[in-house]
């Protein structure tokens, strides 16, 4: 570790799993590179100190009803915690600004979502420096709704789906982030707050590296006045300590089981930790992994399924009968060591920002099933861009899941991505050796964070 700095960062999080993981992974990195970190944190979704012993952890009150806070409507919850967050952070956020016991602070570093934080910053003459954590490329689109506002983009007809978009060639129309029938003026605004509140703080924080999204992260140059870190991937650096939230057990039975598998053999199947889909859906899915012949290993959460169903209610006898041991089922993994798991072949993914590169990073092409807002870009990137992966449409039937997991694990066209892949994981491996982008970047941020004044 390198010698303390003297000096402290407070960090604050958006309570959700994909946010709250690089957080803390970038909260470790910093820390190793000399500084102190305080968290802030909502009840909601709280996080647990213990785990993070050389962090000081500060919990707000957020102020969520208990119906509030049982809600899955993603956006609903954002913009709650946006209007009830605002006053007990700034309350939290002085009192630690004028604590003289600590280490002065150096700069507030939150989550581009909450771009509350910069007012709030602002007025306390704090500088903040913004993390987002989901990838470049998507970044640009969100930074660039208004004008495609403007253009009529939105709402998305379904006769303009499959047409490219103009202003992005790699993406069709129907790859727009999106949240399906609820792209509302508070979804936009959301959008256009992260943009604009990150303009006016003093830097910007990607995970992800510099040869993965060259060309946004240079349009993100020209068009953000601020200086931009691309410092991932995070875990590559920072091998972290699980940061699962206390709702998500990790199962490490699926460790044991996939010792047993032959290598590269098994469909990984995990949609993150939020989406949930349709009971039509799920069956599909369940006869598309048990027709492929492949084994695979499914992260089932208990919500997962809409409508409140339990996967063992709904999967029939005939399934269930016929696995003979070729599938395993959890209701969450220590996603990262299981994709460094020799029996691994192919991820089937929500395309989320941090699973994608987890995959990228180990390696492992993936099948992209994206149902929301970046995941379409991710995706598209994944499958058409980059080429390690494939794209399965939502709804997606039985034979069409079982061709993709074939296409992908026994033939050719699998070769070639599986090829690319590799190619993909050494080049995410190498930015962080001495002088590698990631590394040189992060020397960078360590130096522009000690330069900032208030
Ligand atoms: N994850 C996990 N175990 C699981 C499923 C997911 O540890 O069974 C972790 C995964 O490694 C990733 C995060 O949860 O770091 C999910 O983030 P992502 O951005 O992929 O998706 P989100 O949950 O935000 O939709």
């Amino acid at each position: 570790m390198e010698q303390r700095k003297g000096r402290r960062l407070i960090l604050f999080p958006v309570p959700f799993q994909g946010h709250i993981n690089p957080m803390l992974e970038l909260a470790n990195i910093l820390h190793l590179k000399g500084f102190s970190i305080t968290i802030i944190h909502t009840n909601f979704n709280s996080l647990n100190p213990s785990s993070h012993p050389h962090f000081t952890f500060h919990s707000i009150p957020d102020g969520l009803s208990e119906s509030e806070a049982s809600s899955k409507d993603i956006l609903f919850l954002i913009s709650v915690l946006t209007a009830k967050c605002v006053e007990p952070f700034r309350e939290c956020l002085a009192s630690l600004l004028s604590d003289v016991s600590e280490d002065p602070v150096a700069c507030l570093i939150s989550d581009a979502i909450f771009h509350f934080a910069q007012s709030v910053a602002d007025s306390l003459k704090v500088p903040r420096v913004v993390l987002r954590t989901g990838g470049a490329s998507s970044f640009t689109v969100f930074a660039a709704f208004p004008l495609l506002r403007e253009k009529g983009y939105f709402p998305i007809p379904d006769s303009r789906l499959e047409e490219p978009v103009a202003e992005f060639p790699h993406l069709k129309v129907k790859d727009l982030p999106v949240i399906k029938g609820c792209d509302s003026e508070e979804y936009f605004q959301l959008a256009d707050g992260m943009s604009n509140g990150t303009k006016s703080s003093r830097g910007l924080i990607f995970n992800t590296f510099e040869d993965l999204e060259e060309q946004a992260l240079g349009k993100i140059r020209q068009e953000f006045p601020i200086p931009i870190f691309p410092i991932g991937p995070f875990h590559n650096c920072f091998p972290a300590a699980s940061s699962s939230l206390p709702l998500a057990t990790e199962d490490k039975s699926c460790i044991s089981w996939l010792n047993g598998q032959a290598p590269k053999s098994v469909v990984y199947v995990s949609y993150g930790s939020i989406v949930a889909i349709k009971e039509a859906q799920f069956l599909e899915i369940a006869w598309g992994l048990a027709n492929s012949k492949q084994p695979f290993l499914w992260v089932i959460r208990p919500d997962s399924i809409h409508g409140g169903s339990q996967w063992l209610e709904l999967l029939p006898n005939e399934f269930l009968e016929n696995l003979n041991g070729r599938g395993h089922i959890v209701k969450w993994s220590p996603q990262k060591e299981v994709l460094s798991h020799a029996a691994i072949g192919v991820f089937w993914t929500h395309s989320g920002w941090n699973s994608t590169l987890e995959s990228i990073c180990e390696g492992v092409p993936m099948i992209c099933m994206p149902c929301f807002t970046d995941q379409m870009v991710n995706a598209r990137y994944v499958s058409n861009v980059w080429k390690v992966g494939l794209q399965l449409e939502p709804g997606a039937e039985r034979g069409e899941i079982e061709r993709t997991i074939r296409k992908l694990m026994v033939e050719k066209e699998g070769e070639e991505i599986r090829a690319r892949s590799l190619k993909l994981m050494e080049k995410a491996n190498l930015c962080f050796k001495q002088d590698g982008s990631s590394y040189q970047s992060l020397d960078g941020l360590v130096k522009h964070i000690l330069s900032l004044e208030s």
